[in-house]
């Protein structure tokens, strides 16, 4: 059976032709509405996906979306009251979620027959206990505007906890891993038997770890500074802890591969972004060790993640007392396990695929 994955962003549409496991067509159209752009609107943006693709035998479409609050724990069906509760949730994601409404809409009238499934970034980490999820704020106020962790990625955490469990050839339903999802965005997972149990990203995906442009956590009191000493207006306020903070913010550059390279050449910036990075995520690696009570394995993924032996190395160094180091060799040459044989917990590297599991999801949906 056939399912179309579609990513649909504001400006831009990406697309990938699944049949099972295997790609038969993938592709973006960006720029949408923008002068000289591949489309004027979503519609025609998706009528153009839909022309270049042979849809026969198509099963579903499965739709990235990226908050789906307290309601979704699973991919789900879109009908008309699904779609209203999305809708719902747009004040939490006011950037993400009318790009994937409007792209479900238009999927649902360019292909009235066809199920349309919503996979939601937050459903996998809707297992994560009440202890877990709430903020020690003012309960009310938390309850009456859905303040909460809800965390994101889930995805991806839930692809790469599931292939390093095959990867070791551990039982799924009690392998502990940490997943390190590490790209532009970059969030930490604790995963007990296939279910999330903690995550860094909270309300939004702001939070936890440093990323590209986002500062991850930070004390609030910062804002409050910011906005009454420094008089910064509250949308510039926002803008600077998400456009321009993380690498950015400490490197003036977003890019893990410069910040390296100036590293190398000495530079004392990039030097302090990298260990600021770095620094961060052992702190998670260390309170997700704390919650799980040990871990079988801590997986990187992601641009980072997946590319950058030097992160991997910094983050989890000095921790051979706590049964974690890594073979520098297999590090260095991109091995899938990179501990020493005999390690009593595993690193593993594992390649994302987001995509793949939306499409896998929406399989198991429908067969439900
Ligand atoms: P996205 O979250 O947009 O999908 P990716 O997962 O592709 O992003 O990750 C992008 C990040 O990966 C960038 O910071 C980039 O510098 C980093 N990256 C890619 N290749 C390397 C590499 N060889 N070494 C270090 N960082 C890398």
């Amino acid at each position: 059976m056939k399912i179309l994955v579609l990513n649909t962003g504001s400006s831009s549409v990406k697309y990938r032709l699944f049949d099972g496991t295997t790609t038969l067509a993938k592709g973006l159209i960006e720029r949408i509405g923008e002068a000289g752009g591949d489309a004027g609107d979503h519609e025609a943006a998706l009528q153009r996906v839909m022309a270049s693709i042979d849809l026969s035998g198509l099963g579903a479409v499965g739709h990235r979306v990226v908050h789906g609050g307290s309601e979704f724990g699973k991919a789900t069906v879109v009908d008309d009251e699904v779609f209203a509760v999305i809708e719902g949730l747009i004040p939490l994601a006011p950037l993400h979620n009318p790009a994937a409404l409007s792209g479900i809409a238009v999927a649902r009238k360019l292909l009235p027959d066809v199920p349309q499934i919503a996979v939601f970034d937050t459903a996998f980490h809707q297992t994560i206990p009440p202890d877990g999820v709430a903020y020690a704020i003012d309960a009310s106020l938390a309850e009456r505007w859905q303040i909460r962790r809800y965390g994101f990625h889930g995805t991806s955490h839930a692809y790469v906890a599931r292939q390093t469990a095959e990867l070791l050839d551990l039982p799924a339903e009690e392998a502990k891993v940490i997943t390190l999802h590490l790209g532009n965005g970059a969030s930490a997972c604790a995963v007990s038997g296939g279910r999330s149990v903690a995550t860094s990203m909270g309300m939004s995906p702001q939070s936890g770890l440093v990323m590209g442009t986002r500062s991850g956590d930070v004390d609030p009191t910062v804002i409050f500074h910011l906005h009454r000493v420094a008089g910064l207006p509250i949308d510039e306020i926002e803008r600077s802890l998400t456009r321009f903070a993380g690498l950015q913010g400490l490197a003036g550059e977003n890019d893990m591969r410069a910040v390296q390279e100036r590293l190398t050449a000495g530079d004392s910036a990039a030097t302090l972004a990298f260990d600021v990075y770095c620094r961060r995520i052992k702190e998670y690696v260390g309170a997700y060790l704390a919650i799980l009570g040990g871990a079988d394995a801590i997986t990187f993924t992601a641009g980072v993640g997946e590319n950058s032996p030097q992160v991997r190395s910094a983050a989890l160094s000095g921790l051979s007392a706590l049964g974690i180091t890594i073979d520098e060799t297999r590090n260095a040459r991109g091995a899938r396990i990179i501990s020493p044989d005999n390690a009593r917990v595993k690193i593993c590297v594992v390649p994302t695929d987001e995509e793949l599991e939306i499409a896998q999801q929406a399989t198991a949906e429908l067969r439900t």
